[in-house]
C-alpha cells in the first residue's frame, strides 16, 4: 500500500452540480470532532491490520473541503499517520483547499506539519460563472489564496478547472486558461463537468431548464486546454492533468496504475490486494461504528483477475505514456496484447490506441472518445 486518502465531508456549502459525499459545516456542529478523532481511531485499526509492510508515499486529503476544519484538527490527523506507518522521507502531503476558507496563518501551520502540496478548487476565473455554481469564492479569492500559499513556501500547488458548465463559451473557458497560466503554479487539472441526478444542476438537466454546451464544444474546450498549456511547456501527462517537469501528482499515479491505496474516512474507498472497501456513507454511521471499535465498512467487493486487469487497462490508458506491457506481464503473467487482441486491433484500427515500443496508448483522437475505449475492456 503506497498512498493514503483521508475523506473529511464537510463544506461551507453544497455546490450545484456537486455529488461528492459532504455536509455543510454549519449543520455538523459537534460531530466534526468526533469525526477527526474517528478518523484517527481508523487509521490506527488499519495500522495494527497493514503492519509494517506498507511503506506510504503520498498522503492526501481530499473532500468536501478540508480546509473547514481547524489547522489543529488535520495536523493531528497527520500526526496520527506518521506514528502509525512508515513514511517515506519524501513523502507527498497534499491538501484540498478551497479559495476563502484558507489564510496565511493556517497554510504556515499545515505546511510545519508536513503538508508540502495543495490543491486548490479555482474552477473558473468568471464570477458570474462561480456564483452560478454554488461555488462560495470569487476569482479574486483564488489569486488571494494562491499568494498566501506561496508566501508560506509551498509551491507545489494544482489548480482545479472545470469546462462545459452551463452558459459557459468558449472564449470564458480560454479566458480561464490565460488567468490559470498567469498565476504560473506548476500542476492544472482540468476536468469536464459530469452531472449526477442527485444534484440540482443534475435535474435541472433532466427538466430541460439549463443549456450547456455539447459534446462537440466539450470537446473544444479541453482541445483548448491541450493547445494552452503544452503550449506553455507543461507535460499533458494524464487525460485531465497537467504538470510542470518534477511536479506531476504522485497520488493520483497510484491511482491511474491500480497500486494499493488506503480510504480513510466516511465513504472513501480502499484498493487492498484483490479487494475493494467502500466506507459507510455517514459521519453518523461511521463515527458510531469506530466508537465500538469495528471498521467502518459498508462495502467489500472482490476483485477477481479479470476484473483487475481491465481496471489495470482502462486507469493505465489515462495516462499518455499509457501501458508498459513488461510491467503488465510481470504483475498478471499473461501478456496484454494477446489476452485483449480482438480489442486491441478494433481500437488500433479505429485511431483510437496505438503501439509505442512495449507500450498501448490511447492517441491524439482516443483522448477525447476515452470511454469508448474503456468500455471495450470491460469483463
Ligand atoms: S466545495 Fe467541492 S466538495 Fe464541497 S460541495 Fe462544492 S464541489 Fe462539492
Amino acid at each position: 500500500m503506497e498512498a493514503v486518502y483521508i475523506h473529511i465531508p464537510f463544506c461551507i456549502k453544497k455546490c450545484n452540480y456537486c455529488d461528492f459525499y459532504s455536509l455543510p459545516i454549519k449543520t455538523a456542529g459537534a460531530l466534526i470532532e468526533e469525526y477527526c478523532t474517528a478518523v484517527q481511531k481508523e487509521i490506527t485499526l488499519y495500522a495494527r491490520e497493514l503492519g509494517d509492510s506498507v511503506q506510504v508515499k503520498s498522503i492526501y486529503f481530499g473532500g468536501g473541503t478540508p480546509t473547514v476544519l481547524p489547522a489543529r484538527e488535520l495536523t493531528g490527523i497527520l500526526n496520527t499517520l506518521y506514528a502509525s506507518f512508515p513514511v517515506t522521507n519524501d513523502v507527498e502531503v497534499t491538501v484540498e483547499c478551497n479559495p476563502g476558507t484558507v489564510d496565511g496563518d493556517y497554510f504556515l501551520r499545515l505546511k510545519d506539519a508536513g503538508v508540502n502540496r495543495l490543491s486548490i478548487g479555482a474552477q473558473a476565473a468568471q464570477d458570474r460563472l462561480l456564483e452560478k455554481m454554488g461555488r462560495i469564492h470569487c476569482w479574486r479569492d483564488t489569486v488571494r489564496t494562491l499568494s498566501q500559499a506561496r508566501r508560506t513556501g509551498l509551491e507545489n500547488i494544482n489548480l482545479d478547472l472545470i469546462y462545459g458548465l452551463p452558459g459557459q463559451t468558449i472564449e470564458q473557458w480560454k479566458e480561464s486558461l490565460r488567468d490559470t497560466l498567469s498565476l504560473e503554479v506548476p500542476h492544472v487539472a482540468v476536468y469536464g463537468l459530469k452531472l449526477e441526478l442527485d444534484t440540482p444542476w443534475g435535474q435541472a438537466r433532466e427538466l430541460g431548464k439549463l443549456d450547456f454546451p455539447d459534446q462537440d464544444i466539450s470537446a473544444d474546450m479541453l482541445e483548448a486546454a491541450m493547445d494552452f498549456l503544452m503550449g506553455a511547456g507543461y507535460l499533458h501527462y494524464e487525460i485531465s492533468n497537467f504538470a510542470r517537469p518534477g511536479f506531476p501528482s504522485r497520488h493520483n499515479i497510484v491511482y491511474w496504475k491500480n497500486h494499493d491505496y488506503l480510504g480513510i474516512g466516511a465513504a472513501a474507498a480502499s484498493h487492498l490486494g484483490p479487494t475493494r472497501r467502500t466506507n459507510v456513507l455517514s459521519v453518523e454511521g461511521y463515527i458510531d461504528a469506530l466508537r465500538q471499535g469495528c471498521f467502518p465498512v459498508g462495502e467489500e467487493e472482490f476483485l477477481d483477475r479479470e476484473t483487475e486487469m481491465a481496471e489495470t487497462i482502462f486507469l493505465g490508458l489515462r495516462l499518455l505514456t499509457g501501458i508498459d506491457q513488461d510491467e503488465f506481464r510481470a504483475r498478471f503473467e499473461v501478456n496484454l496484447i494477446d489476452k485483449y487482441s480482438a480489442q486491441v486491433e478494433k481500437l488500433c484500427r479505429l485511431g483510437l490506441l496505438k503501439m509505442s515500443g512495449n507500450r498501448i496508448k490511447l492517441s491524439r483522437k482516443g483522448l477525447f472518445l476515452g470511454n469508448e475505449v474503456f468500455l471495450e475492456f470491460l469483463p
